[in-house]
């Protein structure tokens, strides 16, 4: 899915600030702060060579530090054909917003390399990967208390896991090296529900907005995810978790699209997300899904009606070019930035309600955070208190049962006495989370007659939030 590239559109770094802008517009901080939180602290370019076949290739790479305010700063890093400077520094910048909106205390940042992983061996793959981080290293860009980074388009649990292999090979004696990136896998200091969590996040987030029976009203919908359709773009970690919450909801899928292209059910009754997943492992695409309708483009997808159109791939993929043909009521930006400016206008002008990337999409950096606290804490969430709440539970049932004389079933005891597992307060903490940052957002949409919808209303709560930290530090009175 390539990136879009309009000819007279913002580029995507330009539209973050343009974003800010909006919503900085209607705060009522002195230019100087608002000039700061925007601004991308530190950006590191680098060039590194690495042996690929009888070849030296010169990698081209990025970490760009958005944001100081907090440390450690917090981000992915992205492999992908498609990185730039551009990118990275847009993406950074999003992740200050993102750990502002959600209470997560980091800095944004976020990293890149410049290659198709796909045109890569595992171990050409594996020695890129710990070159970049061995030159993150070197320029103190990456550490428990400086940096920590996360996956990203095109990486995953096992570039963690390298990541945190080379880190510790330098740093041997540090008793927190756990804690220099998140992401990784169970076995290496990774924590249960990391791999879902943005998509459930996703989930979580939406269900929030169609909880609300004016603005559901207004889209001339019921409430609730029960029945709704929905449009996945892009399968990979994010939009495959994202559309297996919505449809163990009751959520029909009607439309979904990878790489290679893209299927809709002409049935409208909802397409067996792990059935067509087989059938791409098997048959190598998405395409001639039994019952389905094959799509000329993977993009077309995004031009289908439905309740909720969820991007879960990369920026820029709704533009001026598409934005007029887009029929669906809900955006939910599963992926970062996948809307362009000047397509949102559109958009809005249409009365689609989009719920913003920096909002709806935090889930995943939310779980890094529990991660993070996991490695300093250097202890499973659940291992000192599952048992403990077990037997409280089992007494309270015991001595309800002797003032009642009545006894609870086999099966319900089970659940009431279940004491918290790792995934199971992972699962809690984000929900709580996703729940209590979606409120004040819709608040200032509704109340602030100068904020004109939900993108710069969560740029508004993230600014505040920031200028906050900066006022109480004491640097701009
Ligand atoms: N790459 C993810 C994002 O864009 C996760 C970042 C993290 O967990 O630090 O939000």
């Amino acid at each position: 899915m390539a990136v879009q590239h309009n000819a007279g559109e913002l580029s995507f770094y330009q539209s973050v600030e343009y974003y800010f802008d909006k919503a900085a517009a209607v705060t009522k901080y002195p230019e100087g702060l608002l000039n700061q939180i925007k601004a991308c602290n530190s950006v590191y370019q680098m060039r590194f060579p690495v042996k690929i076949g009888n070849n030296f290739q010169v990698i081209e790479a990025y970490r760009v530090q958005h944001s100081h305010h907090r440390l450690p700063c917090k981000g992915g890093i992205r492999y992908s054909e498609f990185v730039d400077q551009d990118e990275v520094m847009a993406l950074a910048s999003l992740m200050t917003y993102k750990c502002a909106i959600v209470d997560v205390p980091f800095g944004g940042a976020k990293g890149g390399i410049k290659i198709n992983p796909r045109q890569y061996s595992v171990s050409q793959l594996q020695r890129i990967t710990r070159r970049y981080t061995t030159e993150l290293i070197r320029k103190n860009f990456i550490g428990p208390a400086l940096d920590v980074p996360a996956p990203d388009y095109g990486t995953g649990a096992r570039e963690m896991a390298w990541i945190l292999d080379t880190y510790q090979t330098f740093k041997s004696d540090e008793i927190d090296s756990y804690g220099c990136v998140t992401g990784k896998p169970i076995s290496q200091g990774g924590v249960r529900g990391r791999v879902e969590a943005t998509g459930l996040g996703v989930f979580y987030g939406t269900r929030e907005a169609v909880s609300v029976k004016e603005d559901m009203k207004a889209l001339k919908l019921s409430t609730g995810i029960e029945g709704k359709t929905v449009v996945v773009q892009g399968l990979g970690n994010v939009g495959y978790h994202s559309a297996n919450f919505f449809q163990k909801s009751g959520a029909r899928l009607i439309g979904l699209a990878e790489y290679e292209g893209a299927i809709y059910d002409p049935t409208g009754k909802g397409l067996d997300l792990d059935s067509v997943v087989r059938h791409r492992e098997e048959t190598g695409s998405i395409l001639n899904f039994p019952g389905a309708v094959n799509l000329a483009k993977n993009t077309d997808a995004l031009e289908l009606e439905c309740d909720i159109l969820i991007p879960a791939a990369l920026e820029r993929v709704i533009h001026m070019g598409n934005a007029a043909k887009i029929k669906a009521k809900i955006i939910a930006e599963a992926a970062n930035g996948p809307i362009t400016p000047e397509a949102e206008n559109i958009l809005l002008s249409k009365g689609i309600m989009i719920l913003p990337d920096v909002y709806l999409n935090a889930g995943g950096v939310t779980v890094s955070y529990f991660e993070w606290l996991k490695n300093l804490s250097h202890v499973r969430f659940g291992r000192m208190d599952k048992r403990f709440h077990e037997a409280s539970y089992s007494n309270m049932l015991r001595v309800m049962e002797g003032l009642t004389n009545k006894k609870v079933k086999e099966e319900d005891r089970d659940r009431v006495v279940k004491g918290a597992e790792e995934v199971d307060l992972v699962h809690s903490g984000l929900e709580d989370t996703m729940i209590a940052a979606y409120m004040p957002i819709r608040d200032n949409w509704k109340r602030n007659k100068k904020i004109e919808d939900l993108r710069t209303a969560a740029f508004y709560v993230a600014i505040d939030k920031v200028a906050t930290a900066y006022m109480e530090l004491g640097i701009f009175p």
